[in-house]
C-alpha cells in the first residue's frame, strides 16, 4: 500500500481517508436503493433528482436582491416541504424519500450524499453510461430554491435556453445533459401512461434517443395530447414537446445531430455536463474529489443509433 493511501472497508483504498465512508454508502445504495445495481426506474429518478436540485440557482435573482437558491446543495431534500409542491417537481417525491434514510444513516449532508452521490452511481448502472465525477463535502443547504427555476416540457426553447444560461449552461451543454433522456421516461406529463420511455432502449445510455427524437412524430401514446407533449414516433414511446423543439432549433440542432453520430462524444460531454451540474452554486475548490469511489462502468457493447425497430415494442425488461 503506498503510504499516501488510506485503507477503507473490504480491502479498498482511497487517496483521502474522508472518502472511505463513500464505499460503505456505495455498497448500501447499490444493494438497497438500486436493487443490486440496476438501471431501473429508481436509477432514472436518482439522476433526475440531481437536475431538480442543482438547477435551483439563479444569479439573475441574486442580482435583484432575491435569494436565488443554493444550486446542488440538497435543498430539495432538506426543504422538501417547500420544494416538492412546486409543479415542476411532480413525480420526484418518492426518490427524495427513498434516498433520505441513507443520508441520516451515514450522517452526511443531503446535498453530498443522497443526491449527488446516488446520481453519479446511477449513471454507471446503465449500460453505456460514463463514470461521473463525485466531489464530497458540500455544506448543508441554507434555504429552499425559489419556485419557477426548473425548465418544463411545455416551455419554449427561448425560455429554456434563457433559464439554463442563467444557471451557467450553454445551449450545447443543455443538449449534453439531455443524454439523460436516453435512460428516461415520463411520469406526470401524461399521468395515464406513467413510465413511458423517451427512446426504445431505456436501460441503455445510447444515442437512440437523439435519433428517435428526430423522426416525425405521428402517435399519441396515451389518452390525448397533454401540455408538454409532442406526438411520438414509435409505439410505446413518449416525446416531450421541449425535446422535440430543442432537436429542431437552429441553436441546438447541430449539437443534437452530433450526438446521434457519436456515442463517445455523447457520453464524454454528458459526463462533463454532469460534473458541472453537480457543483452549481458550490465552491468547487472547497470540495474533496472522491471520484475513485464511483465504480468504473462495466464494458458494454452499445449499438450505434439505428432505425431497425422491433415490434411489438416490449417494456418487460424495464417494468418491475
Ligand atoms: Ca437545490
Ligand atoms: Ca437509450
Amino acid at each position: 500500500l503506498p503510504p499516501s493511501r488510506s485503507t477503507c472497508s473490504k480491502g479498498r483504498t482511497a487517496k483521502h481517508a474522508q472518502c472511505c465512508v463513500w464505499y460503505d454508502v456505495l455498497d448500501d445504495i447499490q444493494e438497497n436503493l438500486f436493487e443490486g445495481g440496476q438501471c431501473d426506474e429508481v436509477a432514472h429518478d436518482a439522476l433526475r433528482l440531481v437536475f431538480h436540485d442543482a438547477i435551483g440557482w439563479s444569479p439573475a435573482l441574486f442580482a435583484q436582491g432575491i435569494f436565488g437558491g443554493g444550486g446542488a446543495d440538497g435543498s430539495i431534500m432538506k426543504f422538501s416541504d417547500i420544494e416538492l409542491p412546486f409543479e415542476a417537481n411532480a413525480g420526484i417525491e418518492s426518490i427524495v424519500e427513498d434516498e433520505r434514510p441513507f443520508a441520516h444513516k451515514y450522517n452526511v449532508s443531503y446535498g453530498r450524499l443522497s443526491i449527488q452521490f446516488a446520481g453519479a452511481v446511477s449513471v454507471g448502472n446503465c449500460a453505456g453510461g460514463p463514470r461521473i465525477q463525485f466531489l464530497a463535502g458540500r455544506p448543508d443547504a441554507v434555504g429552499p430554491s425559489p419556485d419557477g427555476l426548473l425548465p418544463e416540457a411545455s416551455d419554449s426553447v427561448d425560455s429554456i435556453l434563457a433559464r439554463m444560461a442563467d444557471a451557467g449552461f450553454s445551449p450545447n451543454e443543455l443538449v449534453d445533459l439531455l443524454a439523460s433522456h436516453s435512460i428516461g421516461f415520463q411520469e406526470n406529463v401524461d399521468p395515464s401512461i406513467p413510465f413511458t420511455p423517451f427512446d426504445s432502449t431505456v436501460t441503455v445510455l445510447d444515442t437512440q434517443f437523439f435519433l428517435e427524437t428526430l423522426i416525425k412524430g405521428t402517435i399519441i401514446p396515451g389518452d390525448s395530447i397533454h401540455s408538454g407533449e409532442a406526438k411520438a414516433p414509435i409505439p410505446g414511446e413518449f416525446r416531450l414537446q421541449s425535446d422535440s423543439a430543442i432537436a429542431r432549433d437552429r441553436r441546438t440542432a447541430c449539437r443534437w445531430e452530433s450526438h446521434v453520430l457519436s456515442q463517445e462524444l455523447m457520453t464524454s460531454s454528458f459526463a462533463a455536463a454532469m460534473a458541472k451540474l453537480a457543483v452549481v452554486g458550490q465552491n468547487k475548490n472547497a470540495l474533496l474529489d472522491c471520484s475513485e469511489v464511483i465504480p468504473v462502468p462495466k464494458f458494454a457493447f452499445v449499438a450505434p443509433a439505428h432505425l431497425y425497430l422491433r415490434f411489438p415494442f416490449s417494456l418487460d425488461s424495464f417494468r418491475s
